[in-house]
């Protein structure tokens, strides 16, 4: 398959083909058409798989129509289990979003100063990427409206519960709205990652790599 056929906006390919790979991997073949439909995903997929771009080129695909409710906050919420996964999926955001006019990404992960992360959310931005602590840290002082949020990924899902962090991720997925699509990444997809994506998701199609 050629990137061409995926199905993204050309603003993006740019970007995509700039990147200079060859062509689609495997789970970027199969989950980057069923997100554009607008269905939730549970996918199957190890680092080094090409899953970042699977779930950010879709999600930045989003962000080339306008947002239908006004607001300010996150369109796109991704939560990581680690702040260097987090610097990664925000840079890769940095990377492929730079064609688009509005693809301000910003990270919330512990260990860096409150002063710079408060600065950073209060200026305009579309994408968050988060560890669940501190994001809850930040909601719980209201510097984040999730009001027009569209589109939830969780990455590494079986290590996001490996690392406890079931009850962070309740609460912050209870806060936001009901109506988004989600998409939710794991290397397995043993029993407790399927109840987690039960009740996260929606009708969810499968993706196994
Ligand atoms: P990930 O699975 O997201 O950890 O990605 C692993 C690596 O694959 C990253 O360094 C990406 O730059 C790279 N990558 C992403 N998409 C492709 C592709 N279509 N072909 C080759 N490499 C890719």
């Amino acid at each position: 398959m050629e990137f061409s056929e995926l199905g993204l906006n050309e603003s993006l390919l740019g970007a995509i083909v700039e990147a200079g790979y060859p062509n689609p991997t495997a789970v970027q073949e199969k989950a980057v058409p069923a997100a554009l439909a607008g269905r939730d995903l549970m996918v199957s997929s190890q680092t080094g798989s090409g899953k970042t771009a699977a779930f950010m080129w879709p999600a930045l695909n989003r962000l080339t129509q306008d947002s239908a409710v006004k607001a300010r906050g996150p369109r796109i919420l991704v939560l990581t289990p680690t702040r260097e996964l987090a610097i990664q999926v925000t840079d890769a955001c940095r990377k492929y979003g730079r064609g688009l006019r509005y693809a301000k990404a910003v990270s919330v992960v512990g260990g860096t100063s409150y002063v710079m992360q408060n600065k950073l959310l209060a200026q305009p931005y579309e994408v968050l990427v988060a560890t669940p602590g501190r994001l809850i840290d930040q909601m719980d002082s209201g510097r984040i409206d999730f009001g027009r949020l569209e589109m939830l990924v969780l990455d590494e899902a079986d290590r996001m519960l490996d690392m406890g962090f079931i009850e962070d991720i309740e609460a912050i997925v209870d806060r936001l709205p009901e109506k988004r699509q989600t998409l939710l990444f794991s290397a397995t997809f043993e029993p407790r990652v399927m109840r987690l994506a039960e009740r996260l998701t929606k009708d969810a199609q499968r993706i196994e790599i």
